[in-house]
């Protein structure tokens, strides 16, 4: 049984596409700073918290820290929305 030369191509085309979003996503999971790092906490700090911080992405997420982020949590990295 013979393989076209297509189809091996589109297989090897898709199999290099699954590892280049592999790759991505690792590396994109990997740029988000780790919780403990930046001193982060599931409560606010005065005034300020993580929902009224410019990085945050509601419901629970950050651009910058990793993890499960409460929107009345803060860290470190806490800057104001524009
Ligand atoms: S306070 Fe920290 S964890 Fe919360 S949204 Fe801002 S940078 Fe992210």
């Amino acid at each position: 049984m013979a393989v076209s030369r297509r189809v091996f191509l589109s297989g090897s085309a898709a199999a290099l596409g699954a590892v280049g979003l592999a790759a991505i996503t690792t590396k994109k999971a990997e740029a988000k700073v780790p919780q403990v790092a930046v001193g982060y906490q599931d409560k606010p700090n005065g005034s300020q918290e993580c929902s009224n911080c410019r990085v945050f992405i509601p419901p629970h997420s950050c651009k910058v820290v990793a993890g499960t982020i409460s929107p009345h949590g803060w860290c470190e990295m806490w800057a104001p929305k524009a």
